[in-house]
């Protein structure tokens, strides 16, 4: 084997780091400096395009001994205790010598060692006779059993501390100079500083992988923050936006990047005005502020906004930054709140004037009441007295019924328990009875009270609630009446297509428009103070307007103060399907215009009841035959066939109403009977159909109503 083509230029036979140069042997001198050039300059490659250690190492390794020509070729690290330097790649003819090395860099017996002290003293070491060189006395065995017999060692840096060694072997002896020393030294420091290199490179690659996580996570929270962002350049037009507005205002960020921020503001002028402001620095910024801005829908969203300026290293204003909150649901809440507050208030308010009226209300005529009843027991009392006592204390009781059953109406409304009961009326005879009703009152007040009737009676047979139609222009008349110091009332209506229009007109004190509404509110009273001059439970006209309600219609007034009030409401116009009867002349009353009357047997036990029904029916061209109970009823049908129909009770002795009928009906199957009940509910009209009377007629009876039933049925069977 050539010994000289190695790193080494020619036997050396001293342990000595100088080296000594051999004659003759320039040309190979230049081969063999050439070789170790291209071997360095191999490594320096390495060097500059690996990035990672391992690799690396492994591949200075594989080129020093592929081309410099050594045996084995090895890297050592110190482990993390800083005791131990362990092999971690290696190169060549390892030949298991690195099976099991781990050097303890602080046993004394091995600091001697080449390796460690390249650590220790962070130099190379060069060993040019192994067999004879006394630092190797421990590894001496294992490296000539391998044939290695001349070895170099390189320190490897980190950020300038030693972490490990290279270390390379070769079969035959070495011998180097100053420069080649210096080479390797150089080597040694190239791969400290890539080492170095590829650390701060993974750490710097580290860092920004964090910092781009960071920033992944800040655009996360930026996008998606529970409040809406927004960045505008120095002109107002929007840079930055974050999703949590985009979803706000139902815009993507292609729409809005770019355009001005005021395009989406609900007062724009505003808005415009109030930003290049602030953009100039002639506007505060306050700490908070309320506005509105607009969604893509047209629909306006309540926020609440704080501003900063963005200011570059000049402090010149570039532009602002808005962080905002959707605060509708707040405004719609606090509005809630404040309505319901003014409502309570108010109720609250109502609550007192009422009580305060109320107590004022009953405490007067309870008050005439029984003061007046004590004096009557007096002994001197002449009849004039008495008379005028009793007078007012009928009055009174009268004032109070009202009272309590205007709270009884109303409490029964608002339990939804109020029915309608509907039945045939003549309206104008209904306005005839109101006016009769008041005419005396309007007479003391020295007010002319006018009732119109412009439609025939004959068209004015209505079918209506006439207790709830009545009790409406009660109130309205009664209020016209007291709330009228001079002048008129007047009431009628009008035929408005599928209605009837009342009206209630009086030249009184009026109402302020802004109280139109409240009136209709229950215990509302335009005057509710203490020394209030009218008298009232401030309840007429909301239990009026819930009347007017079920009975399908609406109402309202016309009022201006001191120009008077009008009133109207409405009701369907349900004309009857029957003819009205003109009136109780003797004629109007028969029940047949014939010579021969009709023969009617009145099935009713009560003496009272039977004498009503004959006084109801007298002049009305009939003969009636009476039985006292059912049983007679069925006996004297028998018995007296001309029987034209049959009025039956439904109460009575032996045999009632109900099978009294069932029998008479198995004789007479055509025979008209007309049952007289206070029945309740439908089951009980059915009862009383099942047992085959004719048709039904309810208690109290009224003369025009009970003509009329009788007529119907008698007209039937003829
Ligand atoms: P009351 O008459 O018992 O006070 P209402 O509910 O009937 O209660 O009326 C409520 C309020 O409306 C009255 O207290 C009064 O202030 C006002 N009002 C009603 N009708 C008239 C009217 N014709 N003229 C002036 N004010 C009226």
């Amino acid at each position: 084997m050539d010994t000289f083509d190695r790193f080494g230029k020619g036997m050396v036979s001293d342990s000595s780091d100088s080296p000594v140069v051999k004659e003759g042997v320039v040309e190979k001198d230049i081969i063999q400096l050439n070789r170790l050039y291209s071997t360095f300059s191999r490594i320096y490659q390495v060097i500059i395009n690996v990035h990672e250690k391992d690799e690396v190492l492994r591949k200075i390794c594989t080129i020093a001994v592929a081309y410099g020509k050594l045996q084995m070729a090895w890297f050592g690290l110190i482990d993390d205790t800083g005791r131990y330097l362990k092999p971690v790649v290696f190169a060549g003819k390892e030949q298991g010598y690195l099976d099991n090395m781990k050097i303890d860099l602080t046993d004394e017996k091995q600091k001697i060692e080449p390796i460690v002290q390249a650590v220790h003293e962070g130099r190379c070491i060069f060993c040019r006779d192994i067999s004879t060189d006394p630092r190797t006395v421990n590894s001496r065995d294992e490296s000539l059993k391998r044939g290695f017999r001349s070895s170099i060692t390189l320190p490897i840096r980190e950020k300038s501390k030693v972490i490990g060694a290279f270390t390379a072997f070769a079969y035959d002896l070495m011998m180097f100079d100053e420069l080649e020393n210096q080479l390797f030294e150089e080597i040694g420091q190239a791969i400290s500083f890539a080492l170095d290199m590829i650390e701060k490179e993974k750490q710097r690659s580290l860092i920004i992988e964090e910092l781009e996580k960071s920033e992944e996570r800040f655009r996360e929270m930026f996008d998606n923050a529970p409040m809406a962002y927004h960045e505008l350049d120095d002109q107002g037009h929007i840079v930055r936006i974050n999703n949590t507005e985009l979803a706000m205002l139902d815009y993507t960020a292609d729409e809005v990047i770019g355009r001005h921020v005021w395009n989406y503001v609900f007062d724009r002028e505003a808005s415009h005005e109030r930003v290049l402001n602030k953009l100039k620095g002639n506007e505060p910024l306050s700490q908070y502020n309320e506005f509105r801005l607009i969604r893509k829908d047209g629909e306006p969203i309540a926020v609440l906004a704080q501003d900063r300026l963005l200011r570059n290293d000049k402090g010149v204003v570039t532009g602002i930054r808005t962080i905002f909150q959707d605060i509708s649901e707040l405004k719609k809440a606090e509005q809630e709140l404040l309505i319901a507050k003014e409502k309570a208030e108010e109720s609250d308010r109502l609550k007192t004037a009422f009580l305060h009226n109320i107590t004022h209300e009953i405490r007067t005529p309870m008050n005439a009441i029984v003061g007046f009843s004590g004096l009557l027991n007096e002994p001197a009392l002449d009849p004039g007295e008495r008379k005028h006592y009793t007078e007012i204390i009928v009055q009174s009781s009268n004032q109070l019924l009202s009272i309590i059953s205007n709270i009884v109406n109303i409490a029964t409304v608002e339990a939804g328990q109020e029915k309608v009961n509907e039945k045939q009326i003549n309206l104008n005879a209904t306005l005839r009875q109101l006016k009769d009703q008041f005419i005396l009152a309007a007479m003391k007040q020295n007010i002319s009270l006018n009732c119109t009737t412009k439609v025939p009676d004959e068209e004015v047979d209505i079918i209506t609630d006439e207790i709830k139609l009545k009790e409406i222009l009660d109130n309205l008349i009664e209020n016209a009446l007291k709330f009228t110091m001079l002048g008129s009332v007047d009431i009628g209506y009008d035929i408005k297509g599928e209605f009837l229009e009342f009206y209630i007109k009086d030249t009184g004190i009026g109402i302020p428009a802004e109280k139109h509404d409240e009136i209709f509110k229950r215990f509302y009273q335009v005057e509710m103070d203490s020394d209030r001059r009218f008298s009232g439970s401030g309840l007429g006209l909301s239990i009026s307007q819930a009347y007017v309600q079920l009975l399908g219609g609406k109402i309202w007034l016309i009022s201006e103060p001191d120009k008077g009030s009008e009133f109207y409401f409405t009701i369907p116009y349900k004309r009857s399907a029957f003819k009205k009867s003109d009136g109780f002349t003797e004629k109007k009353k028969q029940i047949v215009e014939t010579e021969s009357p009709k023969t009617l047997l009145i099935a009713e036990d009560e003496d009272l009841n039977f004498l009503l029904l004959e006084k109801l029916l007298s002049g009305a061209n009939v003969r009636i035959i009476r039985a006292v109970n059912g049983q007679e009823a069925v006996e004297v049908c028998k018995s007296n066939p001309e029987i034209d129909l049959v009025l039956m009770d439904l109460k009575m002795p032996v045999v009632n109403g109900y099978d009294a009928t069932k029998q008479i009906r198995e004789y007479f199957p055509d025979l008209p009977v007309l049952v007289q009940t206070a029945y309740v509910n439908d089951a009980d009209r059915n009862k009383v159909f099942e047992c085959g009377c004719t048709d039904v007629i309810c208690k109290p009876i009224e003369q025009e109503m009970l003509l009329m039933k009788i007529r119907q049925q008698l007209d039937k069977v003829n």
